[in-house]
């Protein structure tokens, strides 16, 4: 009998799998299931993009390994992104990894700083990839509630001396996914306030900087004065340009955790195969209309869903950035009752607040990941379930 590493055992069970496996059931069944649960981007990648991956595969020069670390095209390219976008100056030879995904990254960044023992702060409710580092690691987390009543963002005062004391690294990420709040440059220098006296390295998680509503573009950490003494940014372009697929993130700033993490990628992968880096570095470099377009379609979404919403008599507060929306649950239900009922009964699959941290406790996430019309539909079904009355 095969014996799994004790640390296999601390790993947590990926929610994500329990609910596309739920919404497959009812598929299989023949019923038409509205997904509103998984945050998968259901538009194409851009054509230009597309076409430097096939003519990339022709290149001899991508079938041979790729540089350690990956080529210093695409460090480039991110870096000439950072610098037109937020006017962030980032050395592409000491400040840019390349990731597979932003999920990599976030999962080694707490193999490569914290040891048994240490803590490291995590927002709840909070994407739950963070959770799998630390457990890797052996470290405790303290979590750091995100309350409505606070703009969803964490209160440093409220961690308690202990946690304090032992705290090396911490995640934070706006826009927020569940709760698609958005943080103003003042937090993001409270942040790194905190961090300089504690001593923690910052995780700032910018997958959705793209995803800003209502002509709020989002604020990057690294655009505030001191970012990259204490921490790095998360990049992805799975949101931005459509390529969840494709498997392509950044970690960037502080150089010594981007050493760091190149180090343990040593060892994991080598790079990401070539033609990838080079249709990365297109979708970077390559005309940006692609963005706003995604942008205004997601903005469209996020509206016809509230506005269909309100007509039913379901209350939440808008959405400021990310593709989801965070809706309180109606009396008498949990996070988790509610999810099943709309799956039963509606066939529409939703994300239960609790997946994402006990303070996600009482809400359902909703993702802007299908067509308008969809998004009535599911509406429509929901108004039938007569849940506010
Ligand atoms: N961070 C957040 C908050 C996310 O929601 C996601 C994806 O869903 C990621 C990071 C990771 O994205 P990827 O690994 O595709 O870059």
């Amino acid at each position: 009998e095969i014996q799994p590493a004790e640390r296999m055992q601390e790993l947590p069970t990926q929610f994500f799998a329990t609910l596309v496996r739920k919404a497959n059931e009812q598929i299989t069944a023949g019923h038409d299931v509205i997904n509103l649960g998984q945050g998968n981007p259901d538009q194409p990648t851009p054509p230009h993009i597309v076409k430097t991956l096939q003519e990339a595969a022709e290149n001899p020069l991508y079938h041979r390994y790729p540089p350690f670390n990956g080529f210093m095209f695409l460090k480039q390219a991110i870096a000439q992104r950072y610098k037109e976008d937020y006017g962030v100056d980032l050395n592409p030879e000491t400040e840019v990894a390349i990731l597979f995904g932003g999920k990599t990254g976030l999962v080694e960044i707490s193999q490569c700083l914290l040891n048994p023992g240490d803590v490291c702060l995590v927002p709840d409710p909070g994407y739950p990839d963070y959770w799998s580092g630390v457990a890797l690691s052996g470290a405790r987390m303290a979590f750091m509630p995100l309350r409505e009543s606070n703009a969803f963002l964490p209160d440093y005062s409220a961690l308690s001396a202990d946690d304090l004391n032992k705290a090396k690294l911490m995640f934070i990420n706006y826009p927020n996914n569940p709760t698609g709040a958005a943080a103003p440059a003042s937090f993001y220098q409270d942040t790194i306030r905190f961090a300089e006296k504690h001593g923690i390295v910052v995780a700032s998680d910018f997958a959705y900087g793209a995803l800003g509503f209502d002509g709020q573009k989002p604020v990057s950490f690294l655009q505030q004065p001191g970012a990259k003494e204490v921490g790095v940014e998360f990049y992805t372009l799975s949101k931005t340009y459509n390529m969840a697929g494709w498997r392509v993130g950044f970690a960037l700033g502080n150089p010594e955790v981007v050493r760091l993490i190149n180090l343990i990628q040593d060892h994991y992968y080598c790079s990401l195969f070539g033609g990838i880096q080079a249709a990365a570095a297109a979708a970077l470099t390559g005309p940006q209309d692609c963005v706003t377009s995604l942008l205004a379609m997601y903005q469209g979404r996020r509206d016809a869903l509230y506005s269909a919403l309100d007509q039913i008599g379901w209350k939440a507060q808008r959405s400021q950035g990310s593709f989801f929306t965070w809706l309180p649950v109606p009396k008498g239900y949990t996070s988790a009752s509610l999810a099943d009922l709309l799956l039963e009964e509606a066939k529409i699959v939703v994300a239960p607040g609790i997946g994402f941290g006990e303070n996600g406790e009482g809400y359902v996430r909703l993702g802007l990941l299908t067509p308008e019309e969809r998004l009535r539909e599911a509406v429509n079904r929901i108004a039938k379930l007569n849940l506010f009355s």
